[in-house]
């Protein structure tokens, strides 16, 4: 019986790039890469205008816990080094095209032998971060968790709905999850491992747990295909029937959950000693004309991954980055793939919002995974109210971006939650 957290809905799914086998794009002739692809402070450019970089070089380097290293995704010639729109510096490299990497440097150490602070340590120098859009740096994540926790999650639920790139891992590297896992266990001091996969990639859950030779220590669960369940608290709330409150960590609860992706990479970086490059991107919608998942080096702008794909198909309105329920619409060839970027929808026709009155059919309020009073704020936003918007819990919204969806008035109520959680953040900073 698959598992489901209350609220939530099922929404139109596409499943049209699951089917091809995960490819390479072929680096670009340029990549921009930002120094800040993490939740924490901008990393430190370590690289000279003019300089030439090898493919996996430290170009960005940590500034603090929440910081992540950034490595260079090509060889050749740093040509920029400038601001972006948020005055971020991001790196600027024109491709030499020849590949040329720097020298590798596999974890070769036993895993029996080594403690959970070595793997801690080897893991901080690869700059991996979660892939569920906030960047939180692995290491540091792992290192606040050390001793704290007994049950250990992996996220394979992807309930975005245009997203299959967790079940495409899962269906061709099932070994190298299996090693990361394994690695993970280590550092977390747990036996078993619990991996969870949404009702929608049943096929691909099954076969993963056939492919288990072991199932003391790794298990295979199903939740509700119904959005948002891959939320890390939704799907906690799912598991154990317990939510977290607004203002704890999964931790409290003893739990932590990993994305499968994350386990993926801790293998493929500590085996090969190379460092994170490239993202994992799942390419669909009806406005692009090969849907596909695709590995796409840091850096390549948003124009170059559509070309790859074989670009947009004529009717195509709108590039989404980041998740159609979630993401934003983006301008293609000024936006470049950081390490959260996860997937391109592409539409023919997106969702218009008209901005019709409230009937107050309380739909918004019944699905919102935190259970925030959707209507009462979307009256408070056309007020402007930002302290009653406080009492009332904006600032908890997670912009999942499912009281939109099911909205019969069309009105945009995740912009405007989260437009008022933004003004409350802000208030709260200027105190
Ligand atoms: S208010 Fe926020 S958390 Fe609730 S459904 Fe809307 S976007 Fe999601
Ligand atoms: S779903 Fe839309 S119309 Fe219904 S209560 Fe919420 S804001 Fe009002």
């Amino acid at each position: 019986m698959p598992v489901a957290f209350v609220g939530g809905k099922k929404v139109y799914r596409s499943l049209n790039s699951l089917d091809s086998k995960i490819k390479e794009m072929t680096p670009p002739e340029t990549v921009v890469i930002s120094l800040k692809q993490h939740i924490g402070t901008p990393a430190k450019c370590v690289v000279s205008l003019g300089e030439y970089v090898t493919v996996g070089q430290l170009i960005g380097e940590a500034d603090g816990d929440y910081s992540a290293n950034v490595h260079s995704s090509v060889s050749g010639i740093v040509c920029a080094i400038e601001l972006d729109e948020n005055g971020i510096y991001c790196i600027k490299i024109e491709n030499d095209g020849s590949n040329t990497a720097s020298d590798p440097t596999p974890y070769t150490a036993s895993l029996l032998t080594s403690t959970p602070e070595q793997l801690v340590e080897e893991i901080s120098k690869y700059g991996i971060v979660g892939r569920g859009g906030a960047g939180f740096p692995t290491h540091t994540k792992l290192k606040n968790t050390l001793g704290n926790v007994n049950k250990f999650l992996i996220n394979c639920v992807e309930s975005e709905p245009f997203m299959t790139k967790d079940a495409a891992l899962l269906r061709e590297y099932p070994a190298d999850i299996v090693s990361g896992i394994k690695i993970m266990m280590k550092i977390l001091q747990i036996k078993k491992a619990d991996v969870f996969v949404g009702e929608q990639m049943l096929e691909q859950g099954y076969n993963f747990l056939n492919y288990l030779k072991d199932r003391s220590f790794i298990d295979v669960n199903l939740c509700d295909d119904k959005y948002p369940q891959g939320d890390e608290r939704q799907l906690i709330a799912a598991v154990y029937k317990t939510e977290i409150p607004y203002d704890r960590l999964p931790p409290d609860t003893f739990s932590v959950v990993f994305n499968v992706e994350t386990c993926f990479q801790i293998y493929d970086c500590l085996s090969k000693g190379t460092p994170i490059t490239r993202s994992l991107i799942s390419v669909d919608g009806d406005g692009i004309e090969t849907p596909q998942n695709i590995l796409v080096p840091l850096g390549t702008s948003i124009a170059d991954v559509i070309k790859f794909c074989g670009g947009l198909k004529d009717n195509c309105k709108c590039v989404v980055v980041g998740g159609s329920m979630m993401g934003d619409a983006v301008n293609p060839f000024d936006t470049y793939v950081t390490k959260t970027t996860s997937s391109i929808t592409c539409f023919k026709n997106p969702p218009e919002h008209k901005g019709e009155d409230c009937i107050r059919c309380g739909r918004c309020e019944d699905v919102c995974p935190m259970h925030i009073p959707v209507p009462l704020l979307n009256r408070l936003w056309e007020i402007d109210d930002i302290s009653e918007a406080k009492i009332n819990m904006a600032h908890i919204c997670v912009g999942c971006g499912v009281c939109t969806y099911v909205c019969p008035s069309d009105l945009p109520l995740k912009d405007r939650v989260e437009e008022l959680r933004e003004k409350i953040i802000m208030e709260a900073e200027n105190e």
